[in-house]
Parts: C-alpha cells; sequence; structure tokens
C-alpha cells in the first residue's frame, strides 16, 4: 500500500483518515474513493518546483483526461493550477467548475470546429495547434469573433519515451503535431506568424506517458530550445512560451520505482536554462502537463469479491462486481496493479491470483498473477491506483452502471459523483 494508508485496530485499510471498508458499507461497490491531500500534494509538489525551479515563470496544467469531474477540476483550480482540455465535454467541465478560462488550454488531434468555437468564444488561454487545417480554421473563428488567440505548436521532437529506456528515432508516425526534421514545424510557425488573428506564443511537445527518468524530458527540453533558437534566427521573433508536456510515471506495483515528481522539473530547469544562455534566449514561460501523476496514486477502486473459481493446475480467478467498465487498462494495456483486501488489509499475501469482472468478455480482468492474501466472498478487495484514467475510460458495457466516487479528507467522505441509475442508462434512447 502507499505511505498515505493504514491499517485500523479492525485491520480495515484507512484512506484519508476514513475506513474503506466502512465507505464500502455506506456507499456500495464498485465505488472510486479519491484522497483528496493526495491531490492537493502533488499539487504542490509541482507547483512549488515551478516557484524554485523557474522563479514562479510557469503554469502546472493538470491534464484532466486522467480525471474529470467538476470537484476534481475545483480542487486543482484551488491549488492555482491550470488545465489541458481536450474535448468539448472536458471543456465544458472546466467552464461549469469555475476554472480561470485563461488558464484552459486546449489540445487535441482533430478539433471539430464546434470545440474550436466553443474554445475561442469562452476565451481560452491557449489552443495547442496540431495540423494545418486547424490553423486556418483557428485564424478564420477567432477572425469571427475579433480576437487574436494565442497558440502553442505541438512538435513532434524526435524522442520516443519508452517506460524504462528511450531512444531517439524518427518518430515521423506519431498522430500528433508537426515533425521537426522535416521541417514541416518550420514552415507552419512561419506561415502562421502571417495569420492576422493567430498570436503564436510557443512550442508544445508531450513524449510520452508513465516515463520513469528524467533524461527524454531533458532532451526534449533541449530539442525545443534549440528549435526556439532557429525560428528566432530565420524570423527574428523570439517565442516565449515553452510546455513540455506530462508523463511523469507513478507506482501501480512495487516493480515500479519513479523519480521524485519534482526533481524531473529540477533536471529539465537545468537543461533550459543552460540552453537559454547558449543560445541567448530569454528564459521562457514553462508548462507542463502532468495527468496521471496528479491523481493516480490518490485513488483506489473498492470492488466486493463474488465467485471465486479454480481450475485445477491453471488459475484461480476471483471475480469481483467491477471490471472492464469501470477500468478498461488490463485490457487495454496489460496494465499492472496491486490489489489487497480493504476488510483485512494487514493479512498476508498466501496466493497468486487473477481478478476477473462481471462482463460477457473473457478479456475482463483486473489483472493475472496478482499477489493476494486468503480472499473469501463478499471481503472487499482494494485495488490501489486507479484514480488516473480509470473513471475518465469507463464505459456502460453490459449496461453496467458507472460506479459513484466518494472524495475521503481528514476522517470525512463526501460524494463527488453519484452511481448511475437504469435511468440514466436508457436516459438517451429514444
Ligand atoms: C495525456 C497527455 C498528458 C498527460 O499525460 P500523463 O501521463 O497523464 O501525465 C499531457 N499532455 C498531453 C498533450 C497529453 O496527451
Amino acid at each position: 500500500m502507499h505511505d498515505f494508508m493504514s491499517v485500523n485496530n479492525e485491520r480495515h485499510l484507512v484512506m484519508g483518515g476514513c475506513d474503506m471498508a466502512q465507505v464500502a458499507q455506506k456507499y456500495g461497490t464498485p465505488l472510486y474513493v479519491m484522497d483528496e491531500n493526495v491531490i492537493r500534494a502533488n499539487c504542490r509538489v509541482y507547483k512549488n518546483a515551478i516557484d524554485t525551479c523557474y522563479s514562479g515563470n510557469g503554469l502546472i496544467l493538470y491534464a484532466s483526461k486522467a480525471l474529470c469531474n467538476l470537484e476534481t477540476v475545483r480542487i486543482v483550480a484551488s491549488e492555482g493550477l491550470g488545465i489541458d482540455v481536450v474535448s468539448g465535454g472536458e471543456l465544458y467541465t472546466a467552464l461549469r467548475a469555475g476554472m480561470d478560462v485563461s488558464k484552459i488550454c486546449m489540445h487535441g488531434n482533430n478539433k471539430t470546429r464546434a470545440e474550436l468555437e466553443m474554445a475561442i468564444s469562452s476565451g481560452v488561454g491557449r489552443i495547442v495547434v496540431d495540423n494545418l487545417f486547424e490553423l486556418d480554421q483557428i485564424d478564420a473563428i477567432a477572425a469571427e469573433h475579433g480576437v487574436r488567440q494565442k497558440v502553442l505548436f505541438r512538435i513532434k521532437p524526435g524522442i520516443d519515451a519508452h517506460t524504462h529506456n528511450f531512444v531517439m528515432t524518427g518518430q515521423i508516425d506519431s498522430r500528433f503535431g508537426f515533425a521537426l526534421e522535416t521541417g514541416e514545424a518550420r514552415a507552419a510557425i512561419l506561415r502562421a506568424f502571417k495569420c492576422n488573428s493567430i498570436c503564436v506564443a510557443g512550442v508544445h511537445c508531450h513524449i510520452g506517458s508513465q516515463i520513469f527518468e528524467a533524461d527524454p524530458f531533458e532532451e526534449a527540453a533541449r530539442v525545443l530550445m534549440r528549435f526556439i533558437a532557429e525560428i528566432r534566427d530565420e524570423s527574428g521573433v523570439e517565442l516565449t512560451e515553452l510546455n513540455l508536456g506530462g508523463g511523469f510515471g507513478v507506482v501501480y506495483t512495487p516493480e515500479d520505482d519513479p523519480i521524485e515528481f519534482g526533481d524531473y522539473i529540477e533536471a529539465v530547469s537545468r537543461i533550459v536554462k543552460t540552453a537559454a544562455v547558449e543560445h541567448s534566449l530569454k528564459m521562457p514561460f514553462i508548462m507542463m502537463e502532468p495527468g496521471r501523476s496528479i491523481v493516480a496514486e490518490a485513488g483506489i477502486t473498492l470492488y466486493t469479491v463474488g465467485a471465486i473459481k479454480d481450475i485445477p493446475e491453471v488459475r484461480r480467478y476471483v471475480t469481483v462486481d467491477g471490471g472492464i467498465g469501470d477500468n478498461p487498462r488490463y485490457i487495454l494495456y496489460g496494465s499492472k496493479y496491486a490489489a489487497l483486501i480493504a476488510n483485512k488489509a494487514d493479512a498476508e499475501v498466501t496466493q497468486s491470483v487473477t481478478i476477473a469482472g462481471k462482463c460477457c468478455e473473457s478479456g475482463d480482468l483486473i489483472g493475472e498473477n496478482m499477489p493476494l492474501a486468503d480472499v473469501s466472498i463478499g471481503d472487499i478487495l482494494a485495488l490501489l491506483t486507479t484514480g488516473a484514467y480509470n473513471y475518465s475510460m469507463s464505459s456502460n458495457y453490459n449496461r453496467n452502471l458507472r460506479p459513484a466516487m466518494v472524495m475521503v479528507k481528514d476522517g470525512r467522505d463526501r460524494l463527488v459523483m453519484k452511481r448511475e441509475t437504469y435511468e440514466d442508462i436508457i436516459r438517451n434512447d429514444v
């Protein structure tokens, strides 16, 4: 378990000062539970790193695709963060939660015209341009609204960051953004300088996710600073904003060993400062876009254990009352998780099991070869590190109801998302 969790006298898992077996009883399962203080602490680590490494000349944008609902947006906003949105739905949520529009950054590799209109008319601070078709649309829509829209350009810096290693590759075969090495990025920016309703503020890159080392981030910063210098040398215009994306790794199982978030930022800031001196550039305004690392570890999913099936010599299936509907990451990526039994949280691991869901899909697994204590029907299983890319990737497959979400803090629990109802399930049926 994570160090902010503990076990009480009844042997129950405690998070945010609340007994998770009791919380499961109170709200039912499956249930997402988030620890508010952990989210806030993560926001502060990033914010403090911007303050200390860049003298506050920067902004942390929470990548809301990791977990997007009103309460999460309110929490990150109250910590002074801005937000990344990649769709009209995320933008709508951010606006309704009261996020300062100037701190909203709109992403997406195929933003629709309606989404661009919504973003520009609501006054979002920045749009990250993915392609030329979109550049022209933004220019036209901004002109209609009589504004100059600030944009960044999404650059493929030619760095392929894998989870445990990274290699420099062409990476031209990425769907996102403009390639550097072909001259595509340079040409796009030079063209944008001529657009009357576009203000080109800077460049952006996002090199991957669940990355455990600082090196790929450092390399990306080096490449983009050099590119800013090249654009200045050619056009005389010095871009002032540098967005280095997200992707910082978190702990799913004890095998994961990421470096501290603040250490990434410090390492990268050294590169940016050195590059600024080397190329005689002013220090740019720095943005970073952590998603997973803000919310993943703060969240758990509570399930009730149902049937336990032994297939002799093969495996033991422990089924739970959720599955790919609330967590499709195993079927999508083979992601690993750690689980424990919330109502006997200190019990020794005695076996290795396959945890399966309740959907009519043989791939509906939470994980295989998962170490677990003795488990019985009716136990509450806590799956750890589900705060990111679980609810946000959830579905109603098999017309299962999406779980509720509870926020815990200082011994108090509160509902932040209701459990869906059968009425919700047929709401859009005609
Ligand atoms: C997904 C994404 C992020 C966040 O990535 P994490 O791994 O969740 O930190 C940031 N920026 C962009 C452009 C993304 O697509």
